[in-house]
C-alpha cells in the first residue's frame, strides 16, 4: 500500500511485448549522488549531476513510461535513497500499475529509508555482493559497505520486501563466488543476479580487475555448479546480457534450465529503456551517454526519442554488424556480437565481444585463447571508456604471432530460429542434421533424448505412486 493508497497491480508481460519494441523494463538513475566509491563504478558516481530532473519533471517521466508500456522500473543511482523524493517516485510508479525496484549497494539503507520504500510499495530490493568482505569493502572503496549490505538485505527480509543479490564477476572475484553464493543463501534471497565487470568509467582506470577473456573457460562450468547448488538452496542464478554466450551452459544458465533459451542479440531500445538522472535517454542504462543518447527529456518527448531516436532504435533493427572473430562466428546472425556495452567499452565500436563462452571454446579448440591489454586511457567521464586490443596467445599464456586458423567468415546465418543438439547441448540452426560442433546426428539424438525423459518421467511417476501407496 502506498501513503496515497493506490497500488496498482502491474501487467502481464505479453506475446505483444515480445514482437514489438516497447520498453518493459525501465532502467532510472535518479540521481548520481552516491555513499559508495566503487572502483568498478561506470558511472563514477559521487557527486549529484548538476542539472537533475526535478520532482514534477520525475513524476512527468512516470506517465510516459505508463503510457509507453513499462511493466517494471528499477531506479538506479548513484544510491537512488540518496534523493529525497525517491519515496514519492516509487508511488508514483506503482500508483502508475508498473512494478518499482531498486539497486543498491545498501551502505546507508537505514530503516527510515526502508520503511518509507515499503509504505511507498516498493516491489524488489537488489543489494551488491562483490566478494568476502575484505575484497568488497576494496573494491566498494569504504570500509564496512559489506557489513552494511548484509544489514541491508536482513532489514528488507524482516520487513517483508522480496531480495536479490547482485555480483560483478572481475578477477579476484571467480575465487570467491562459492563464498557468495553462501552468503545469498544466508541472506535469505531467492535471486542472484551475476555480471561480468565492464571496463568503464572507474573500471576502465584499473584494468587489472577485469576479468580476462580467456577465464570464461574456468568460470562457466564454475558458473553451472554455482546454479545447480542455488538452485537446491531455493535460489535462482542469472546471468546477465553480458556474460556470453552459447555453449552447453547456455540453456540452464540462461534460461533457468530450459534447455532451449538462448541469448538473441542486445536488447538496447528494444525491451529495455535506460534514462539519466538529468533527462537524457539512452537504449541501455549501461551504454556510454556519447553516441547512444537519444535526446533529453527536457527537449524532446520521451515517446519520440523512444519511437525515432537512431540511438535507440540501432538494435531493434539489427544495426549492428558483427566485427572481428564475432563476424566469422556461427552464431552472428542471432548474437551480432554480443553486448553492445562490453564491445563498445573494449574496442569503442560493437559488434566484436571477447568475453563470450563459444568464442573461448572455439579458440581453444584451435589451440589459442585472448587476453585485452589497455592502449588507451578513459578520458574520466560518466559512462566513459578507454581502448583494448585482443591478444591471441596459446593456451598456456605465450604471446602466439600465428592468426587463428578459423578466421575467415562462414557461411553459416542461415536463420535466427536456434534448437538444441541433445548430443552436445550447444544450440544449432532449425533444420541442421549434423551439429557443426559435436557431429551428432542432431534428429537421432534428439529422438534418443525425448526417448530417456519419457523413460525418466515415467520412473519418477511409479516412484511416487510407490511412495505414496
Ligand atoms: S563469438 Fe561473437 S557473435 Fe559469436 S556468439 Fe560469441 S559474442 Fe556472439
Ligand atoms: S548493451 Fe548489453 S546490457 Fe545493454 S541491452 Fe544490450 S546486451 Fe543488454
Amino acid at each position: 500500500m502506498t501513503q496515497t493508497g493506490q497500488v496498482r497491480p502491474a501487467r502481464y508481460i505479453t506475446a505483444a511485448d515480445r514482437s514489438t519494441a516497447r520498453p518493459i523494463h525501465a532502467v532510472w538513475e535518479i540521481t548520481l549522488a552516491c555513499d559508495l566509491k566503487c572502483t568498478h563504478c561506470g558511472s563514477r558516481a559521487g557527486e549529484r549531476r548538476p542539472n537533475e530532473l526535478s520532482t514534477a519533471e520525475c513524476l512527468h517521466i512516470v506517465e510516459d513510461l505508463a503510457s509507453l508500456g513499462t511493466r517494471e522500473v528499477t531506479l538506479i543511482g548513484g544510491e537512488a535513497y540518496l534523493r529525497r523524493d525517491f519515496a514519492q517516485i516509487i508511488a508514483a510508479v506503482r500508483a502508475a500499475g508498473m512494478e518499482c525496484t531498486m539497486q543498491s549497494g545498501g551502505r546507508n539503507l537505514n530503516d527510515a529509508r526502508i520503511d518509507a520504500a515499503v509504505a511507498a510499495g516498493i516491489t524488489a530490493v537488489g543489494i551488491s555482493i562483490d566478494g568476502n568482505r575484505e575484497l568488497h569493502d576494496e573494491l566498494r572503496g569504504v570500509a564496512g559497505s559489506f557489513d552494511s549490505a548484509l544489514s541491508s538485505l536482513k532489514r528488507l527480509r524482516d520487513r517483508g520486501v522480496t531480495t536479490s543479490v547482485n555480483t560483478q564477476i572481475g578477477d579476484a572475484v571467480v575465487e570467491q563466488l562459492d563464498d557468495v553464493l553462501d552468503t545469498v543463501i544466508a541472506s535469505g534471497a531467492k535471486n542472484w543476479q551475476l555480471q561480468l565487470t565492464v571496463p568503464m568509467g572507474r573500471a576502465a582506470d584499473r584494468p587489472g580487475i577485469i576479468l580476462q577473456p580467456h577465464r570464461l573457460l574456468e568460470l562457466f562450468p564454475k558458473l553451472f555448479d554455482l546454479f545447480e547448488r542455488a538452485y537446491a538452496s531455493g535460489v535462482l542464478l542469472q546471468i546477465g546480457n553480458n556474460v556470453g554466450y552459447f555453449g552447453p551452459y547456455e540453456g540452464v544458465l540462461r534460461g533457468s534450465g530450459m534447455s532451449h533459451v538462448h541469448y538473441g542479440g542486445c536488447v538496447a531500445g528494444n525491451g529495455v529503456i535506460g534514462i539519466e538522472a538529468d533527462g537524457k535517454v539512452k537504449g541501455c542504462p549501461s551504454l556510454p551517454t556519447d553516441g547512444y543518447t537519444g535526446g533529453n527529456v527536457r527537449e524532446i518527448d520521451l515517446t519520440t526519442i523512444w519511437l525515432d531516436s537512431p540511438e535507440l532504435t540501432f538494435a531493434r533493427e539489427k544495426r549492428t554488424q558483427a566485427t572481428g572473430f564475432c563476424g566469422t562466428c556461427y552464431y552472428k546472425s542471432v548474437c551480432r556480437g554480443g553486448c553492445t556495452w562490453m564491445s563498445h567499452s573494449v574496442f569503442g565500436v560493437p559488434g566484436d565481444n571477447p568475453f563470450c563462452h563459444h568464442r573461448v571454446l572455439e579458440l581453444a579448440r584451435q589451440g589459442f585463447r585472448e587476453s585485452i591489454r589497455q592502449v588507451a586511457l578513459a578520458p574520466g567521464d560518466a559512462f566513459d571508456h578507454g581502448r583494448f586490443v585482443v591478444e591471441l596467445e596459446t593456451l598456456d599464456g605465450r604471446p602466439s604471432t600465428a592468426e587463428s586458423t578459423d578466421r575467415t567468415p562462414r557461411q553459416f546465418d542461415v536463420g535466427s530460429t536456434l534448437d538444441v543438439c541433445y548430443g552436445c547441448s550447444r544450440h544449432v540452426f532449425a533444420n541442421t542434421k549434423i551439429c557443426p560442433f559435436c557431429a551428432a546426428d542432431v534428429r537421432n539424438v534428439r529422438t534418443s533424448y525425448r526417448e530417456s525423459l519419457a523413460d525418466a518421467r515415467n520412473a519418477a511417476g511409479h516412484l511416487l505412486e510407490a511412495l505414496r501407496t
